[in-house]
């Protein structure tokens, strides 16, 4: 089937009776078919997307389709669909079916997108590789003896080897970002507040952000329209809707480059010059680069593992084997629960657990959390300082291209460590919008992201759509 970029294309095919939304899913579903070996899906929703492109053919046809029909979309495992499985890659959870759809869940079916089923993740959305799924690993379609990405590596394979046109992904440290970045595609961390979280299975409440991975900006934005704004579910969405367009939309764009990421140590040459050539590029263009110091660099990474295992080791205290998902039977509740979470949890989760409840005893409280919680707010006031006087952040998505399978699990650290560019807009709530410059090795692509100002995505995509035509 043909590789469509946007769902402008998709549209105009339909409208010209070129193609069907019938048509659309038997191709996705001859290509995951005939993909499986990425891993990539957990679940195919065969007769349901089936069902819902004949109707929504229909619908196209008298004139009374929603502004997503013939998006077909798929969703990472930890959002929750009614009547569907979800388990957030994780054994505790596999028995596990939802009695309730995610708010944008909802919004897309509403839109009538058509959703054609589940993709792997890392568990809980732990991750960088999507390698500790207990379905096992997806891998790379470009190169399938390398990761995806993580934690929504099978969102970002399924969008790249085209076996759906987008996926949603969930980003807490850079877990949309870094997977689009792994595998050449665009993807949006909407600023926090902007999509709600109702029905998404938590990982670090004040970070969790839903957020889209594409071909193009015109799908990012397609989406972000439907799922944005204000949800009674959620009282942290705070945000009406999306922002139409700020000034930031003028021809001149000021862009401040990190100066600590650009000559960070651990650097790939690589992607360090596909980083300086797009700054040459935009530089030509007439848009002004100032080069401004993050001095707390090296403190994102600390800082961002402190908090998010603080609040998992809270949010994951509910999974006891009681009330709903995997249960190892015992003769008394202790050893049940102990049992249930010793053996339903894997390596990674327990890992950041018990870190977790470590940070925050009463005798560390204030040596770790309450530290890292100055910290974030520092680090705020910073990403704030520099947005004040330019439009927007610019930094690599991740210092390293992809690595191969297996590569990095020696230590735990060595994959935190490559988190260090992204974690920034998920301590600070910024949104930020990674998408791929030139290929650098093996097919793979440096990427790079730009942040911005709280509810500015617009804003965002039009730039980077105006980047990359030029
Ligand atoms: N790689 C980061 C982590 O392991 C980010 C995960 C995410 O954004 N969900 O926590």
């Amino acid at each position: 089937m043909k590789n469509y970029v946007s769902l402008l294309e998709i549209q105009e095919d339909l409208k010209q009776k070129k193609t069907s939304c019938k048509e659309l899913v038997l191709g996705y579903l001859e290509n995951i078919s005939k993909k499986c070996d990425l891993n990539a899906f957990i679940d195919v929703y065969k007769d349901e997307a089936l069902k819902r492109a004949i109707e929504i053919d229909e619908k196209f046809q008298s004139l009374t389709a929603g502004p997503l029909a013939g998006m077909v979309i798929a969703i990472k495992d930890n959002i929750c669909y009614k009547n569907h499985k979800s388990s957030a890659g994780s054994k505790i959870l596999t028995n596990f079916t939802s009695t309730f759809s995610a708010t944008v869940i909802e919004r897309l079916i509403q839109a009538d997108a058509i959703i054609i089923g589940r993709l792997n993740c890392d568990e809980f959305a732990m991750g960088s590789s999507t390698e500790t799924s207990i379905y096992g690993p997806t891998r790379n379609p470009i190169n399938k003896n390398y990761v995806p990405g993580g934690s929504s590596g099978g969102s970002a394979a399924a969008v790249s080897a085209n076996l759906c046109q987008v996926s949603l992904g969930t980003d807490t440290g850079g877990s949309v970002r870094q997977p689009s970045a792994f595998c050449g595609l665009i993807g949006l961390k909407p600023t926090y507040g902007l999509v709600s979280r109702h029905g998404l299975i938590a990982y670090a409440s004040s970070f969790d952000q839903i957020g889209p991975i594409a071909k193009s900006t015109y799908d990012i934005l397609a989406v972000m329209e439907i799922i944005a704004g204000k949800d009674d579910f959620d009282s942290t969405c705070v945000a009406e809707k999306l922002t139409k367009s700020t000034s930031t939309d003028e021809k001149q764009v000021t862009f401040a480059v990190v100066k600590e990421a650009l000559n960070f140590p651990g650097i790939n040459t690589r992607v360090q010059s596909e980083m300086n050539r797009l700054i040459e590029k935009l530089k030509s263009k007439g848009h002004l680069i100032k080069y401004v110091n993050l001095p707390l660099l090296d403190y994102l990474v600390p800082t961002y593992y402190i908090l998010t295992t603080a609040e998992a080791s809270s949010n994951l205290s509910r999974y006891d084997g009681i009330k709903y998902g995997y249960q190892n039977k015992q003769n008394n509740i202790d050893d049940l629960i102990s049992y249930t979470r010793s053996q339903g949890f894997g390596k990674e989760v327990k890992r950041r657990i018990m870190l977790g409840t470590y940070v925050l005893s009463a005798g560390y409280y204030d040596a770790y959390y309450t530290k890292a919680q100055k910290i974030r707010r520092l680090i705020q006031e910073e990403i704030i300082k520099i947005l004040k006087y330019n439009n927007f952040i610019l930094l690599p998505t991740t210092p390293n291209p992809p690595f191969k399978l297996g590569e990095k699990n020696s230590t735990a650290t060595q994959m935190y460590n490559e988190d260090i560019f992204t974690v920034s807009a998920n301590l600070t709530g910024h949104p930020a919008l990674s998408f791929p410059l030139g290929n650098i090795s093996n097919g793979f692509f440096a990427s790079a992201q730009i942040i911005g100002d709280y509810f500015n995505e617009t804003s965002m995509l039009n730039t980077v759509a105006k980047i990359n035509s030029e």
